[in-house]
């Protein structure tokens, strides 16, 4: 008998040889994606708009596809809206008019600007946020000096902040919760999209927080996992909080062995060395469906490349939208080549690809028999998406039966350039798999 190790699953082959190599040789790999395919997919949605959940997931439903869904949670009726914690926010406004904005202040007023009771006081946040992340500071103070100038005249009204609801993103925690229980995950994009870059400690911690415990009341723990911070921001106070709260972020990951290629950036993916390349792409309105269908494509051609997809608007509504028709025609072209693509959602590929490199596995073998063992270093109660073994068996062996525990699973024997092997999932809780020659 020969047990073998291995604890990372970047070097997975491994081989049990006695002396007669060719005819008696057993060994285990996890494949790089579930069910052995070339790539992954994930459809994800921003901003949670209707027609996304009207159009689009009715869609992805007759194809079996799952979706990643951000949204924003202070949207939703019943939820906890947004607001701004700090100091009376008169007091803010009156001080404006002696100290110009400078470090010292700066988060301070771009937090509270945008609860002031105005779309076009908010729209200061906004505008002092995205200077202040292209790196045009001074710009940004300047942008928060006139927003409260205006306020302190009175050509900008003050007002108590409402909800914003919109009337036409009317979705239900109810409806999302069925979505959820359809095998959509759910997940965050704060309370209300602000420029997380630009809120002082207190109000960016709520808009994470908040956002996270309404998720667990309305739907539970498990859409907790992954998020998107507004605006695809990497900033790195913004990631440093936010990596705090979330598991996986859509913005950025901290694996060494994943290159992340966002979706601005012009490098090829099939250029990285990197175990596995996170390649996002936004299909904005006026990218064609050709290129649309070469990013697959581009995945079929390698074996490491994870297409994020980020969706906003669908049919009218929302940012940048596509069409129904225009989804259904490139969701059934990734359909067709659904032998070679794994669909599934931000959260499933996270775990898959991280359960893949913090798992051990023994592969343990005699004349008739091999004992597959996996045990992961992770939290299986969270990370508990099945892995795919594909263990090779002696080229003797004609047939096989595989048993997990007491459970006879009907797997039979393929064969490949490597040998003869048998596929089969395996959760990290669940550990242990029977294979014998019969
Ligand atoms: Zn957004």
């Amino acid at each position: 008998m020969k047990i073998n190790l291995i604890s990372l699953a970047s070097m997975l082959l491994l081989f049990a040889c006695n002396g007669d190599q060719d005819k008696k040789m057993s060994s285990t790999i996890i494949t790089k994606w579930q069910d052995d395919k070339k790539a992954g997919i994930s459809l994800t949605y921003d901003d949670g708009t209707i027609h996304q959940f009207t159009v689009a997931r009715p869609i992805m439903d007759s194809l079996d596809f799952k979706a990643t869904f951000y949204i924003i949670t202070g949207k939703i009726k019943g939820s906890a809206q947004g607001k701004f914690i700090g100091r009376p926010v008169a007091a803010i406004i009156e001080e404006t008019a002696t100290v110009p904005t400078d470090s010292n202040n700066f988060f301070e007023r771009a937090s509270a600007i945008g609860f002031t009771g105005s779309h076009s006081a908010l729209a200061y946040h906004s505008d002092a946020g995205a200077l202040f992340e292209s790196g045009k500071i001074t710009e940004a103070y300047a942008k928060i000096d006139e927003g409260y100038a205006k306020l302190r005249s009175g050509e900008i009204a003050v007002s108590a902040y409402q909800a914003q609801y919109s009337k036409t993103d009317t979705t239900t925690w109810e409806d999302y919760k069925s979505y959820a229980d359809d095998g959509h995950e759910i997940a965050s994009h704060t309370v209300t999209h602000p420029r997380l870059a630009v809120l002082d400690e207190v109000n960016m911690l709520y808009e994470l927080q908040q956002s996270r415990q309404d998720i667990i009341k309305f739907l539970g723990e498990e859409y907790t996992f992954s998020a998107e911070c507004p605006y695809g921001t990497e900033n790195e106070r913004v990631m440093e909080y936010a990596h705090g709260i979330y598991p996986a972020l859509r913005n950025r990951m901290p694996e060494s062995w994943l290159e992340e290629l966002n979706r601005s950036s012009k490098i090829q993916p099939g250029s990285s060395e990197k175990e596995y390349v996170q390649w996002q792409r936004g299909p904005l309105t006026n990218i064609t469906m050709e290129t649309m269908k070469a990013w697959v494509d581009t995945c079929l051609a390698h074996d490491n490349i994870w297409l994020v997809l980020v969706f906003h608007g669908v049919d009218s509504i929302g940012w940048e939208p596509r069409t129904g028709a225009e989804l259904k025609e490139y969701f059934s072209y990734m359909k067709a080549r659904e032998d070679d693509l794994w669909v599934a959602t931000f959260a499933d590929i996270t775990k898959y690809l991280r359960e893949r490199n913090n798992v051990s596995v023994t592969n343990q073998w005699t004349d008739d028999h091999v004992k597959i063992q996996m045990v992961s270093s992770l939290d299986t109660s969270i990370y508990n998406i099945p892995l795919t073994l594909k263990t090779y068996i002696p080229d003797g062996w004609r047939d096989v039966e595989v048993k997990q525990g007491n459970l006879l699973l009907d797997k039979e024997v393929k064969k490949d350039d490597t040998g003869k092997y048998v596929l089969f999932n395996l959760a990290p809780g669940n550990t242990e798999i029977d294979i014998r020659v019969i």
